[in-house]
């Protein structure tokens, strides 16, 4: 148990700096973490095995997977972050401190708010990094979600299916897409799941019959056309993603043709056409579901090229044909392109995928601060939200501001996203909202709770400002403004109320 053999076995290089890093991380966080447990009573050690295992799972090198060991420790234990730093150095000082303040943003319930949360998890993390290990660390927690308290339990499900699993899906990780989504399925619509599970045992198993059929037949044709370097496996859909395609099709199993393919992957583009063609030519494709996604790959970066064809005997089979590097890189994503030596600066070959290592590159320390990095944001923005309709312009416009440095993001209480100067105050926030608001500002609640006028702001707040008629603005308030458009507001209204 927790024998990190199981993390060297994983990693694609045999350097030796690297294994020791890895090590001194092992050992560090054993330590630091020594006499605390986890709800389900074992050692809370495991849980940072279990997150760097699942890093070294994805293939990112040594930094982020140290950083997986590190990642509560701040939070969690008596180490500070000066003593980390001096340890570890920046780079992982800077990975562990942008997961726990991910982990400070809360998924609130109301659909009106995810694209926002999404957007400010992206935007927050500063480094795709850190996106990876908060994503390991959550596939982990809901591994063992059944030891957390009901309510939680639900919080967290939801949080993970509407706000986690769409980022890697984003990222392009389908691997931990897919395990995120069908971990957290039975959580939240619990009846569903059982209802589903039920449905595919038969429908299941009949594909999976047809499937074997076909697979032998393909063989043989592969064989007499001289193709003899692939490799065959059959891929079957995630729960939750079949769930949420039945829901389209009214529930009717019968419209579903991909609820397991088979996969033919090979090493170079021309023999996925080659085998495109061999299939054509002896098993009718069905009209309009022949998509080629490796000449036009889809925005988060996918290439395949999917078919689906009547096998002959009444059952109808999707094929799914890609090379090694499409494969690798589709269940992986942009984490395959980071599995090089940390902070070299390798080109992805996936034009779909440079997006997200412009904008978040694997940040480098010693070379380029964060400024040059927003300097290259609004390149990315357009290919970061998958569904383009809903980016809009003005989310480029906001990122093309200083975003990444000393911004915080609260919410109003219909879930629009604020985005103020560090250590703003509810004064700075009415004032953002509407002028009038500011000015008949008479009292103010986050998360719920009254508070004071002069509380400052943190990253995830939901503020909601009280207003009466009569209310005025008092030249108090101007030292608890950070911006200075609420200063000039106050200014102006108490030159007028003279
Ligand atoms: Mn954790």
């Amino acid at each position: 148990m927790n024998d990190i053999k199981e993390i060297f076995s994983l990693l694609n290089t045999t350097d030796s700096n690297d294994m020791a890093l890895i090590e001194k991380a092992y050992n560090f966080s054993l330590k630091a973490h020594t006499g605390h447990v986890r709800n389900s009573g074992e050692p809370y050690f495991n849980h940072l095995f279990a997150t760097a295992k699942n890093i070294a799972e994805l293939g990112m090198g040594a930094t982020t997977i140290a950083a997986g060991f590190l990642h509560d420790i701040v939070e969690d234990t008596s180490v500070k972050r000066e003593e980390l730093e001096k340890e570890f150095g920046p780079e992982i000082l800077f990975l562990v401190e942008g997961v726990t303040k991910l982990g400070k943003i809360k998924y609130r319930g109301t659909t009106r708010y995810n694209e926002s949360l999404r957007k400010l998890f992206v935007a927050m993390s500063q480094d795709i990094r850190v996106l990876i290990i908060k994503l390991c660390d959550r596939l982990h927690n809901m591994q063992t979600l059944q030891y957390v308290r009901q309510e939680k339990q639900m919080r967290i499900a939801k949080e993970t299916l509407e706000i986690y699993a769409p980022i890697a899906s984003r990222l392009g990780i389908k691997k931990l897409q897919r395990e995120l989504e069908d971990l957290a399925f039975s959580y939240v619509y619990p009846q569903e799941y059982k209802d589903l599970q039920k449905l595919l045992k038969t429908k299941g198993e009949e594909q999976e019959r047809y499937l074997e059929k076909f697979e032998k037949q393909i063989k043989k044709h592969l064989a007499e056309n001289n193709i003899i370097h692939f490799r065959i496996d059959h891929r079957v859909k995630g729960l939750y993603s079949l769930f949420k395609k039945l829901s389209q099709k009214d529930m009717d199993i019968e419209k579903i043709y991909d609820i397991s393919a088979l996969r033919i992957t090979v090493p170079e583009i021309p023999d996925c056409y080659r085998i495109l063609g061999i299939i054509h030519g002896s098993w009718r494709p069905l009209p309009g579901r022949i998509k080629d996604y490796i000449a036009s790959p889809k925005l988060n970066g996918y290439r395949s090229i999917h078919t689906t064809i009547f096998s002959g005997d009444g059952g109808i089979i999707e094929v799914q044909i890609r090379t090694e590097d499409m494969h690798r890189e589709a269940e992986y994503g942009i984490a395959s392109h980071l599995s090089y030596k940390e902070g070299s600066k390798k080109k992805t070959t996936n034009p779909s995928l440079l997006w997200v290592t412009k904008i978040l590159p694997a940040k480098n320390h010693t070379e380029e601060g964060t400024s040059k990095v927003a300097a290259d944001i609004p390149h990315w923005v357009k290919e970061l939200v998958e569904y383009q309709k809903e980016a809009g312009d003005e989310f480029i416009e906001d990122i093309k501001d200083d975003f990444f440095k000393e911004r915080i993001f609260v919410f109003t209480p219909i879930g629009d996203v604020i985005d103020l100067p560090k250590d703003s105050s509810v004064v700075d926030f009415a004032y953002a909202i509407h002028t009038d608001i500011g000015n008949k500002m008479a009292g103010a609640k986050i998360n719920g709770k009254f508070v004071a006028i002069n509380t400052t702001l943190q990253n995830g707040d939901c503020v909601e400002v009280e207003t009466k008629k009569n209310a005025k603005p008092s030249s108090k308030w101007i030292p608890y403004c950070k911006t200075t458009v609420a200063k000039r507001h106050i200014r102006s209204e108490l030159e007028k109320n003279k």
